[in-house]
């Protein structure tokens, strides 16, 4: 799959907030918003206007879109699908966003990152009831039991991750077993327990409305 191959501290950087892309780094002083919270790039912090209308609009997409790990077109066609669910377009696409494997190993505590999250369902380490289930966008359901695999149950990065997930507040839709490994799908996520870095999705319905 297409992903992101920048620095993605820089992408914090461009949107000047923290957007947690890299586990447990974000939560120490080596985060590049600690040190240095300004627009990336030779001319970053003279870089100061204030935005408005398009411009605003541009930056919440480019957070949200940044924050889950995806390009333009998998972003684009999400919010086309949310048009197509009853329901505000907004709060579905969050919610559907929220769904992805790769999400959801992250808000398990499984993976220190959404981008961690990814490679261990790419290399085959996710299971859903039972089967290998190894595409990062796929949209759990409720009733879905979620597992590692039992060979990466020592892996350092899994260890580091349930570590860092202790201090992370938890996903009431999902029921975690931190200490197997394992999750399952409680209830569907609803928009207000979408936890990510403050975000106004109206923003976006009205930039792609335009
Ligand atoms: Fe880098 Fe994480 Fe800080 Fe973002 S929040 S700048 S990804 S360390």
């Amino acid at each position: 799959m297409a992903r992101h191959r920048e620095a993605v501290c820089r992408l914090c950087r461009r949107e000047g907030q923290k957007l947690f892309l890299k586990g447990l780094r974000c939560f120490t002083e080596k985060c590049a918003i600690e040190k240095r919270n300004f627009v990336p790039g030779q001319h970053g912090q003279a870089r100061k206007a204030k935005m408005v209308g398009y411009g605003v609009q541009l930056r919440e997409k480019q957070k949200v879109k940044r924050t889950y790990g995806l390009l333009e077109r998998q972003f684009r066609n999400y919010f086309e699908k949310a048009e197509r669910e009853k329901g505000p377009t907004g709060s579905n696409l969050m919610v559907m966003l929220e769904r992805r494997l790769d999400n959801v190993i992250y808000r398990t505590g499984i993976a220190g990152s959404r981008a961690q999250a990814r490679q261990l369902v790419l290399h085959g380490h996710i299971r859903i009831k039972g089967k290998k289930v190894n595409i990062p966008s796929y949209l759990v359901n409720v009733g879905d039991d979620i597992e590692l695999k039992s060979n990466m149950h020592e892996n350092a990065m899994v260890l580091e991750a349930r570590n860092l997930a202790k201090t992370q507040g938890v996903a009431p839709w999902l029921d975690i077993d931190p200490a197997n490994f394992k999750a399952k799908v409680v209830a569907m996520p609803r928009r207000e327990d979408v936890q990510t870095p403050p975000m106004n999705e109206q923003l976006i319905v009205e930039l792609y409305s335009k």
